[in-house]
């Protein structure tokens, strides 16, 4: 497969829009996920480990990432 911006072979694919890049087109940009409550149901609540961060995953630099809210 070749970049999406070039004519380079892709060394990764984007994590968001899922097209590929070569290795001087990466970008990084904070992803998210799983998901989780925005806030405690009750006073006992003491959260969930289901949703997870990763700072610097595989960004083309070309999709739109709109963040969504979601509970
Ligand atoms: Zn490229
Ligand atoms: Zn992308």
């Amino acid at each position: 497969m070749k970049c999406l911006q070039c004519e380079n072979d892709a060394r990764a694919i984007c994590r968001f829009c899922g097209r590929a890049v070569c290795e001087s087109h990466i970008q990084t940009k904070e992803f998210h996920a799983g998901y989780g409550k925005s806030k405690k149901s009750h006073a006992l609540d003491r959260g969930s480990e289901t949703a997870v961060t990763i700072a610097d995953a595989v960004w083309c630099g070309k999709c739109n990432i709109e963040p969504q809210k979601t509970y």
